[in-house]
C-alpha cells in the first residue's frame, strides 16, 4: 500500500509555524496587511477568498477586503491596485482571478507591484524563478515542494514528469523541480507517446484537468505521483485527474484528493504573506 502523502496535516503544520512567526514580529513592531481584491461575485471566488481572509485571520495578518462590482472598469482596478502599491501598510496584494472577461487579466497581473506580488504572477516573480533569484513563487507548485520534502521523498537526481504547461502549476512546478535538481520532464496535450514518458517518472506530478484521466498504464511501479486536478461531482464528491483507487497500490507515495495538494495552496499564499512582511 502507498504511503498517504498528508496535506491536511501539512499544511495545518505550516500555518502553525506561520502564526508563531507572525507573533514574533508583531513584538518586534513589524505588521502588515494583505489586500484582496475580488470583482463581481461569481461563487467559486467567493468561497476563495473567504478562506484566504479566514487564513490571514489564523495566522494574525491583517486583511484588507475590496469586493468591486462586476460593472468594474479596468482603469477603477489599476486605481485602486497603484493605491495599494504606494500603501506602506499593504504588503501583499491579491486579485482573485478569473477577472470579468472586459477586464485583461495579463495587464492587471503586471500593475502588482512585485515586491507585494504573494501569488507569484508577476512576470518578475516568474523570471526571477527561472533564473534562480529570490521572488514570490505561485503558491500551488511550492506548496507541492513542502509535501514533498515534508514527506521525506527524495527530489535531487530522480526522474519528475509533470503533465500540464499552465502558468500557474505545470511551468513554475517544473522549474522548482528543477530547483531542486530533479531531471525533468514537461509534457503537455501535443505530447506524443505521453504514457510512456510518463510511465518513466519517478515522480508523476499531474496537473491537466481532466478527471481521473491517468490510470495504471501510466504510472511505474514504486512511483511517487502528485494529483493536483480537483472535480467536484453533483453530489459534491471531489476527485483528481488521477483515478486513485487503481494507481495507489502500484505507488510508493500519492497525494488524495481531498486533502492532498489542495490545502497547501493557501498555506503557501500565507507562507509568501509572512516573506512580503519580512523582505
Ligand atoms: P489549465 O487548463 O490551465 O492547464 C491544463 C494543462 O494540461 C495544459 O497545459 C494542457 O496542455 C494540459 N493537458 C490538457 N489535456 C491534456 C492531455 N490529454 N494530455 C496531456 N496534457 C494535457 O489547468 P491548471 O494548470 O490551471 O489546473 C489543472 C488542474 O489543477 C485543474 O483540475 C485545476 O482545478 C487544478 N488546480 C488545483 C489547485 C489546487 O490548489 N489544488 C490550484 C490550481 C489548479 P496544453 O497547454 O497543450 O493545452
Amino acid at each position: 500500500m502507498a504511503k498517504l502523502i498528508d496535506g491536511k496535516r501539512i499544511s495545518a503544520q505550516i500555518k502553525e509555524e506561520l502564526k508563531a512567526k507572525v507573533a514574533d514580529l508583531k513584538e518586534k513592531g513589524i505588521t502588515g496587511a494583505l489586500a484582496v481584491i475580488q470583482v463581481g461575485d461569481d461563487p467559486a471566488s467567493s468561497v476563495y477568498v473567504r478562506n484566504k481572509k479566514r487564513a490571514c485571520e489564523y495566522i494574525g495578518i491583517d486583511s484588507l477586503s475590496y469586493e468591486l462590482p462586476e460593472k468594474t472598469t479596468q482603469e477603477e482596478l489599476l486605481e485602486l491596485i497603484a493605491r495599494l502599491n504606494q500603501d506602506k501598510k499593504v504588503k501583499g496584494i491579491l486579485v482573485q482571478l478569473p477577472v470579468p472577461a472586459h477586464i485583461d487579466e495579463n495587464t492587471i497581473i503586471k500593475a502588482i507591484s512585485p515586491q507585494k506580488d504573494v501569488d507569484g504572477f508577476h512576470p518578475q516573480s516568474v523570471g526571477a524563478l527561472t533564473i534562480g533569484q529570490k521572488g514570490f513563487v505561485s503558491c500551488t507548485p511550492a506548496g507541492i515542494i513542502q509535501l514533498l520534502k515534508r514527506s521525506g521523498i527524495e527530489i535531487e537526481g530522480k526522474n519528475c514528469v509533470v503533465v500540464g504547461r499552465s502558468n500557474i502549476v505545470g511551468k513554475p512546478m517544473a522549474l522548482l523541480m528543477l530547483r531542486e535538481n530533479a531531471t525533468v520532464t514537461i509534457t503537455h496535450s501535443k505530447t506524443e507517446n505521453l504514457k510512456e514518458v510518463c510511465r518513466g517518472a519517478d515522480i508523476l506530478i499531474v496537473a491537466i484537468g481532466k478527471k481521473e484521466f491517468i490510470d495504471a498504464s501510466y504510472v511505474k511501479e514504486g512511483a511517487v505521483v502528485i494529483d493536483v486536478g480537483i472535480h467536484r461531482d453533483e453530489n459534491n464528491k471531489l476527485s483528481g485527474d488521477v483515478k486513485f483507487d487503481e494507481v495507489e497500490p502500484l505507488c510508493e507515495a500519492i497525494t488524495p484528493v481531498p486533502g492532498g495538494v489542495g490545502p497547501m495552496t493557501i498555506a503557501m499564499l500565507m507562507n509568501n504573506c509572512v516573506q512580503a512582511m519580512t523582505d
